[in-house]
């Protein structure tokens, strides 16, 4: 069996570091916002060329706590893309906003900025650009339309620890990125985790009483806060990992590379890469006519394969339910009818790849 992830063979090869890590934790006993999480959030806001990290329950958390921290609330509008995971626009609903979509580039998958300035209205307050599968979204043009009608634009960086758009990395380009260390991610941990990154010293603060109860100082509440902190253990286990995360990347790289050599000339639509981008392929995701066939030759052969995303958030039955029937995204539904993702993490070995290649050229 290849499974999608095979966080085995991962911690197999870091395990020593893991272990030690993760007991130096238990000896101390400092289990909540201890020095592990301090030291990852400057770890982290380093490799960003940030001022600050801070530390969250998880990713969705992270979205949540970034719309909070930019007064986003009731009736506000907010812009994202419809093809991405649930988080990235459920949060705007749990707090009484509307997450209002537009459609995405064929190439990426990425939210179209040509297609933002027409969904601004005077309730729009900010942008939330999704790195889908550890690509950049168009990180310039959405910045120019975010100036020019004064919006707060929010990277939801969940799939693309370590991916720049030119030259800089991801989450450094709006006023805050969010990360998730859900366990596959690109740079996950051993259970649920995440982190905000910015600029802003006010956002950073605003941020850091909001998740810790709404508390600056120990038992005094200044606003309707959360309990969502990075988990002191999980904060270990992820410093071992960002010290790798460049070679885990490049591995991912090389993978993907081996994927196209092998399933170059075929009636495939392959994953690419914007010249002036670095994916970081938390997802390796092909598009396909005859998806199913592929799928259960795959299976057939005990190879995994996934759909993400088989519904677009704009057809989701919350969301139609909540706003009414909504506009069509014809180039996001025909993603959703064809993607499918392989198996993919920096451990797969070229035979492996070799292997699932040649399944799929068989069933095509
Ligand atoms: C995983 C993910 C999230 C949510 O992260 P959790 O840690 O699972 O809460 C948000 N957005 C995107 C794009 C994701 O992939």
């Amino acid at each position: 069996m290849i499974p999608m992830v095979d966080l085995k063979r991962q911690y197999g090869r870091l395990k020593t570091e893991i272990d030690k890590a993760v007991g130096s934790v238990l000896e101390q006993t400092q289990f909540i916002l201890g020095p592990n999480v301090a030291q990852l959030e400057k770890e982290v806001a380093a490799c960003h060329g940030l001022s600050f990290a801070i530390g969250c329950a998880n990713g969705t958390d992270a979205l949540l706590l970034a719309l909070r921290a930019c007064d986003i609330g009731a009736d506000d509008e907010i812009i994202t893309t419809p093809f991405t995971f649930i988080a990235t626009a459920e949060v705007a609903a749990q707090i009484g906003a509307k997450a209002v979509f537009a459609d995405i580039c064929p190439d990426d998958f990425n939210i179209d900025p040509q297609k933002i300035a027409a969904k601004i209205t005077p309730k729009t307050k900010a942008i939330i650009p999704v790195h889908l599968f550890g690509h950049p979204a168009d990180m310039d043009p959405i910045m120019d339309i975010a100036r020019e009608h004064n919006l707060r634009v929010i990277e939801d960086c969940a799939q693309a620890f370590g991916a720049q758009y030119r030259g800089k990395p991801t989450g450094a380009f709006g006023d805050i990125g969010c990360y998730s260390f859900f366990p596959s991610k690109n740079l996950g941990c051993y259970g649920d985790g995440g982190m905000v990154v910015t600029a802003n010293k006010e956002i950073a603060d605003k941020i850091k009483v909001l998740r810790n109860h709404g508390s600056a100082v120990r038992y005094y509440h200044s606003e309707v806060g959360y309990n969502s902190r990075l988990d002191e253990i999980q904060a270990a286990i992820l410093r071992v990992k960002l010290a790798e995360i460049e070679n885990a990347n490049n591995a991912r790289r090389a993978n993907a590379a081996a994927y196209c050599r092998a399933l170059a000339g075929h009636d495939i639509v392959l994953p690419s890469e914007r010249p002036d981008c670095r994916h970081v392929y938390h997802q390796f995701t092909l598009r396909l006519k005859n998806r199913q066939a592929v799928a259960d030759a795959l299976s057939a052969a005990e190879i995994a394969s996934a759909v993400y995303y088989p519904v677009a958030l704009h057809q989701q039955e919350v969301f139609v339910k909540m706003y009414g029937p909504q506009e069509a995204m014809p180039v996001t539904e025909s993603c959703c009818a064809e993607v499918l993702s392989l198996p993919m993490f920096p451990e797969l070995t070229e035979e492996e790849i070799r292997q699932i290649a040649g399944v799929i050229i068989n069933a095509l």
